[in-house]
């Protein structure tokens, strides 16, 4: 008879041999090299067009020279939680600059993104709460609203009438004990996988209707939308209406960390009793100073957002005019790019195709993505050069015409 351990593992075998009949195996590639549009990718030299470092900064030199001086000063490691002896000057001082971009009384850091969406939602909504989501949130908030125990139902992207509508039913069966029952209406401002925008002076007008509070991840807008570099709510003007604001320091800012921007009883909340915030160690000096000086480049800097996104624009007009479907029928302004390809196998040939010549977009597939929706996501930095987005372009024309000469072959009889 197999042992425990031999059934366990006979049975991952099985699952992972079905995943890769799907073309849905995931494995790790080794990366050589720092965040640059050209980087190393087991020993060879990739044009690359899928990081989030949108604005180049996790490479620029100020913000090495802060993470150096930081960790001269403080160390590698914070050593403790934030509640112990690890709320280092430096965290005081990012959190207070975080505060000030989102135009909020406080902010307050997590070890990553994940995690302050885990504490923005388990902290606040309970059992007898209502969480509504967008379906096409970051997997960490679909996962922290099921962590809550409050109702959780997801509407259609981008869909508010449906949204209203699940509003107005959950509110007729709503258990009468339930005390100061809220809602908590949930949205990524960009969504990841598809680049596109939430409407939020429409998602705010909802809330307003059924007195609900506004939660927002702006993990990819943050540094890169609005004037300042705020994010969406400011480019939708609607930064007074927002209850709660996660935010990240691993995309356009850099670095690696997770924050939470609101109200100063709300941050007190959360270091009373968010559980992601209390029972770990806070964010490493190095991580911390480098975001800072992100934050004073992004403040000094704003031609890197209107270039990546000028950059992103003239890409999506391009490809677009190629024949390839980049999802949304408005162009949205950011630097995040689908091109959508329907089934995996499609998307992984793709991804395979622009390997060959140099090009690394990688397929993004289930479940990352709804089934047939499997895409090559292509994102953007301000540092890369016309020239390179050019050899991209000719790249994805090759692409087009192998894709029709695959599909023409299929067709054709016998
Ligand atoms: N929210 C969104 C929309 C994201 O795309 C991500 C990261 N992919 C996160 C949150 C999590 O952020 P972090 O990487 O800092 O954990």
């Amino acid at each position: 008879m197999a042992s425990p351990i031999q059934s366990w593992l006979q049975h991952l075998a099985a699952d992972l041999d079905a995943r890769r009949e799907q073309h849905l195996l995931r494995s790790l590639r080794r990366i050589d090299s720092a965040t640059r549009p050209e980087l190393a990718i087991e020993d060879k030299n990739y044009l690359q067009f899928c990081t989030n470092n949108y604005l180049g900064l996790a490479t620029d030199p100020e913000l090495i020279d802060a993470a150096r001086d930081a960790t001269s000063k403080y160390g590698t490691g914070a050593g403790a939680s934030r509640l112990v002896a690890g709320s280092l000057a430096i965290h005081h001082e990012l959190e207070s600059a975080l505060a000030r971009l989102k135009r909020t009384e406080a902010a307050l850091l997590f070890p990553s993104g994940f995690m302050a969406n885990l504490a923005a939602l388990t902290t606040f909504a309970g059992e007898h709460d209502l969480v509504l989501s967008d379906k096409l949130n970051h997997a960490s908030l679909l996962d922290a609203a099921r962590y809550t125990g409050a109702r959780h139902r997801t509407f259609p992207h981008r869909n508010y009438a449906r949204a209203a509508d699940l509003l107005t039913r959950t509110s007729d069966s709503a258990p009468a004990h339930a005390a100061e029952p809220r809602r908590f209406l949930v949205t990524d401002t960009v969504f990841s996988m598809d680049g596109d925008l939430a409407d939020l002076p429409a998602f705010c007008n909802l809330a307003q209707q059924h007195q609900a509070l506004v939660i927002l991840d702006e993990a990819h807008a943050t540094g890169v939308l609005g004037e300042r570099g705020a994010g969406l709510a400011e480019l939708q003007q609607v930064e007074e209406r927002i209850a709660l604001t996660v935010g990240t320091l691993s995309k356009a800012l850099g670095s690696v960390g997770g924050f939470i921007a609101g109200p100063q009883a709300a941050i007190d909340t959360l270091i009373n009793a968010g559980r992601p915030f209390i029972y770990t160690t806070a964010l490493p000096p190095a991580c911390s100073a480098a975001a800072l000086a992100a934050l004073r480049i992004v403040e000094r800097e704003p031609a890197r957002r209107s270039r990546v996104l000028a950059l992103a624009h003239h890409l999506r007009t391009e490809l677009t005019t190629l024949g390839f479907d980049c999802g949304s029928s408005t162009p949205p302004q950011t630097p995040i790019l689908p091109v959508l390809l329907g089934p995996a196998a499609t998307a992984l040939d793709a991804a395979e195709f622009l390997k060959s010549r140099g090009i690394f977009v990688p397929a993004i597939r289930p479940p990352t993505v709804p089934p047939n929706t499997a895409r090559l996501r292509i994102s953007l930095m301000s540092t890369h050069t016309d020239a390179q987005v050019e050899r991209l372009l000719a790249s994805m024309r090759a692409l087009r015409d192998y894709l029709v000469s695959r599909r023409v072959a299929a067709d054709s009889p016998g």
